[in-house]
């Protein structure tokens, strides 16, 4: 197949795909000397670090979230709406699956595009390991569908327990993976609840929640330091979270789950948030090099083990990192990783040396909900790793955000979306109530 200008196809849309797209955009497509193409199955980009706010209601993503097309429009590259199911290294091809109406009507028939450079940024899926039940019974939060479908669970559950009130009855919600994900929305929870009872869900009280979080490990994020995991710990208990550690599961059922220890528990909603791998297709598709996780090993250089011209970031990709392990999946991870790859892409055009991507760990902080945030700010010069919570890591943790959308949009589109978000705070309902 002969390319006349050189093609640079992103799979995946998201923290690190969107940031790579955008740069990659404003360099080489405005100026016409490349063809840029992002490809997404979804029409929309958000943050994924916001989806346990979308699926409790705290955020709404229609406001929240931007539009490929648009956003394609404005850095100077094209959106290709598709899903990727297949990559042809020989020929530098991949194929995108065929789109179907909501009634199965066929909407757009199979289509392949050729590439120059592919960079495969495709994110992760919660890994079920395999366990009996968990697909058919819990509920993932991998993506806006899934928390809209969580979001859609839980207020029928909060409602129907509020009108039909039975004595000394509670509503369980078990979360499995004590992680980020299942902190942060364990502590989200209570916020639900809150705000609904102060929209007229008379008949439930905070009290009535039991949040289980099951943690196979020694303790819940068991990636921080212990101490945050401590003050978590403490801060979760005290908002009436059951936190059991060391508690192994076995089956998921539709009355709940069944540990090792042959412990059944009990629950009316199951969200799964137990680990991460990367998509199985990739495995069988791809010809590349992967992991047991299914993330495409790539050099240093981020391009991909077996071919230069596939690179692969962000949570798809398995990094090794200069004083041994490999990069964790992590939102700051993708966008340092887009950052690299830009300038190795401009490299690789103008036929100079690549650089080495070097992990740069920040810190990280939890939020629980408005009732607190903690983490740790790890800095070279002024501060080694302290911890910080309360205010000032509500503060950190709401900048990382701002800071991808600086990213996105600059500094002036940025300051206007924060104007609006501060507006929305004030005439719209505090929690997303359908
Ligand atoms: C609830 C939650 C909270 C989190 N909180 C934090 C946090 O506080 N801090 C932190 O550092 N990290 C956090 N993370 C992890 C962080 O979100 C990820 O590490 C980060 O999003 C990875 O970026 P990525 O670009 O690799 O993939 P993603 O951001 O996941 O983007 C992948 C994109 O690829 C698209 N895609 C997937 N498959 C295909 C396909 N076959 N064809 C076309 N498109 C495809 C998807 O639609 C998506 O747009 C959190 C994750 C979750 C789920």
């Amino acid at each position: 197949m002969i390319v006349s200008k050189i093609k640079i196809v992103i799979v995946g849309g998201g923290v690190g795909g969107l940031e790579l797209a955008t740069k990659l955009g404003n360099k080489l497509g405005r100026k016409n000397k490349a063809d840029i193409i992002l490809v997404d199955y979804n029409q929309n980009h958000l943050w994924k670090p916001l989806l346990h706010e979308v699926a409790t209601g705290s955020l709404d993503d229609n406001i929240n979230s931007i539009s490929y097309l648009s956003h394609a429009k404005n850095h100077y590259f094209n959106f290709e709406l598709g899903r990727l199911i297949d990559i042809d290294r020989k020929n530098k091809i991949i194929t995108l699956a065929k789109i179907n109406t909501s009634n199965g009507k066929l909407l757009i028939p199979q289509r392949q595009l050729n590439f120059n450079i592919l960079i495969m940024s495709i994110g992760s899926v919660s890994n079920d390991f395999n366990i009996i039940g968990v697909k058919e019974y819990c509920i993932f939060l991998d993506n806006p569908q899934q928390a809209h479908h969580f979001h859609n669970e839980m207020l029928n559950l909060f409602f129907s327990y509020s009108i039909r009130k039975k004595i000394n009855n509670k509503i369980n919600i078990a979360i499995v993976g004590g992680g980020a994900t299942g902190v942060e929305l364990s502590a989200e929870l209570y916020n639900s609840i809150e705000k609904l009872i102060s929209y007229g869900y008379k008949g439930l009280n905070k009290k009535d929640l039991n949040v289980i979080l099951i943690e196979a490990g020694e303790r819940i994020l068991p990636t921080l330091p212990e101490r945050i995991s401590t003050v978590v710990h403490d801060e979760l208990t005290k908002l009436g979270v059951l936190i059991l550690t060391k508690t192994i599961i076995t089956s998921a059922h539709n009355y709940g789950f069944n540990t090792k220890s042959g412990v059944k528990i009990y629950a009316d909603l199951m969200v799964w948030a137990a680990g991460i791998k990367a998509p199985d297709f990739i495995k069988k598709i791809s010809y590349l090099e992967t992991n047991k996780l299914n993330q495409l090993l790539v050099k240093t250089t981020l391009q991909t083990t077996l071919d230069n011209n596939i690179f692969a970031i962000g949570d798809c990709a398995s990094c090794p990192k200069k004083n041994g392990g490999f990069v964790p999946p992590r939102a700051q991870a993708a966008h340092q990783m887009a950052t690299l790859c830009y300038k190795n892409i401009i490299a690789l055009l103008e036929y100079k040396d690549l650089k080495e991507y070097s992990y740069k760990d920040y810190g990280s902080l939890v939020s629980l909900s408005h009732y607190n945030a903690v983490g740790n700010l790890i800095g070279n010069l002024v501060f080694n790793d302290i911890m910080i919570k309360g205010k000032i890591a509500r503060i950190v943790y709401i900048l990382l955000y701002r800071m991808h959308q600086i990213m996105l949009n600059g500094y002036i589109k940025t300051g206007l979306i924060i104007l609006v978000d501060s507006i929305n705070r004030i005439i719209r309902p505090k929690l997303k109530l359908y």
